[in-house]
């Protein structure tokens, strides 16, 4: 669905994105992962036709970015980080619009955007002036204009961003449901939203991918250390003791576990669950629970991103 070779734009003398070069498969949802500022937003607005490369190629569905934009803009949906929204019009008037521009006709354009007031449950405001609006609705609003043309391609730039708890789950249920009608590219900087809702994650830093793959291979590639959780009834000093007789095995965190026992996270360089589960048994400690701890995607991200940094 979309190939990118070699994606470059500089604002003046700073590249925002460089070499950028990735292909994303028809009907994935895909996720880009960057801090503020990592070049997700340009990376978005280039394959929405709205900004020219300074170099490289992208193609969608076979069409170059650049020399066919005026059809592609046409099999593109695009949800920026701030809604396009018309304060003055009603939420059926501007999508009634979107339909048009996007150039549906009259008789399809009020059939789409029934469904998808519907689909977005904003059919009780749909004679609303859009500025009276929550920001929820606003944002639901925002991503009916982007689907209301069926688009072939989705893109939603931090859709949840300003969202509050509710909102946010409702947001990512909504966005989910779109899968397998679209192929969807989603950028945020919030872990949590992209490895519950995408397939495959880019990670960008400083304008380039450091790392992509789905988020078990990025755990799998990037958990050098393994990292255990330990559940014992033995006080704390007890069992930190026990873990000391195991060579390598350091106690990273402590907490009270359930009904008076101790919670320890260990770390070391290889599997030592064995040794452990001998170790405390040994000093007297009776072992409640001994798992793998789950590496997560907050603690990668940190790591490559260090670890870019320091090179
Ligand atoms: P954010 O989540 O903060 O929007 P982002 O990952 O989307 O971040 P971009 O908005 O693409 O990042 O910005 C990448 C870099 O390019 C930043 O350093 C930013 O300051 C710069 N930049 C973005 N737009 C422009 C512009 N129009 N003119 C000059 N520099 C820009």
């Amino acid at each position: 669905m979309i190939v990118a070779d070699r994606l470059t734009k500089f604002y003046g003398e700073r590249p925002a994105i460089q070499d950028l070069s990735f292909t994303i498969e028809k009907g994935q949802v895909v996720g880009l992962l960057g801090l503020n500022g990592a070049g997700k937003s340009t990376a978005l607005r280039i394959l929405s036709c709205l900004l020219l490369p300074t170099s490289g190629r992208v193609t969608i569905d076979g069409d170059d970015v650049v020399t066919r934009a005026h059809e592609i803009r046409r099999r593109v949906g695009y949800l920026p980080e701030v809604p396009p929204l018309y304060p003055e019009m009603t939420v059926q008037g501007y999508l009634t619009f979107v339909a048009r521009l996007k150039g549906l006709s009259a008789k399809s354009a009020a059939e789409r955007v029934a469904e998808v007031l519907g689909a977005m449950s904003i059919a009780d405001v749909a004679a609303d002036p859009i500025g009276t609006l929550s920001l929820g609705y606003r944002q639901r609003v925002g991503l009916a204009q982007a689907i209301v043309h069926r688009p072939a391609l989705l893109i939603l730039d931090e859709p949840i961003l300003g969202l509050d708890p509710v909102q946010i789950v409702d947001m990512r249920q909504r966005i989910r449901a779109l899968r397998g009608e679209h192929t969807i590219l989603i950028s945020s900087h919030i872990l949590s939203e992209i490895s519950q809702t995408c397939d495959r994650i880019f990670v960008l830093h400083q304008g380039k991918i450091v790392a992509q793959g789905t988020e078990d291979e990025l755990s799998a590639r990037f958990a050098s250390q393994a990292r255990v959780v330990v559940e014992a009834r033995m006080s704390e000093a007890e069992l930190t003791k026990a873990v000391g007789t195991v060579a390598g095995a350091t106690v990273r965190s402590t907490k009270a576990g359930a009904e008076g026992t101790v919670e320890v996270v260990v770390e070391s360089e290889r599997d030592v669950r064995e040794e452990l589960s001998r170790a405390i048994v040994g000093a007297g400690g009776g072992l409640m629970c001994l798992r793998p701890a789950e590496v997560e995607l907050e603690s990668i991200f940190v790591k490559l991103t260090r670890a870019r940094e320091a090179a």
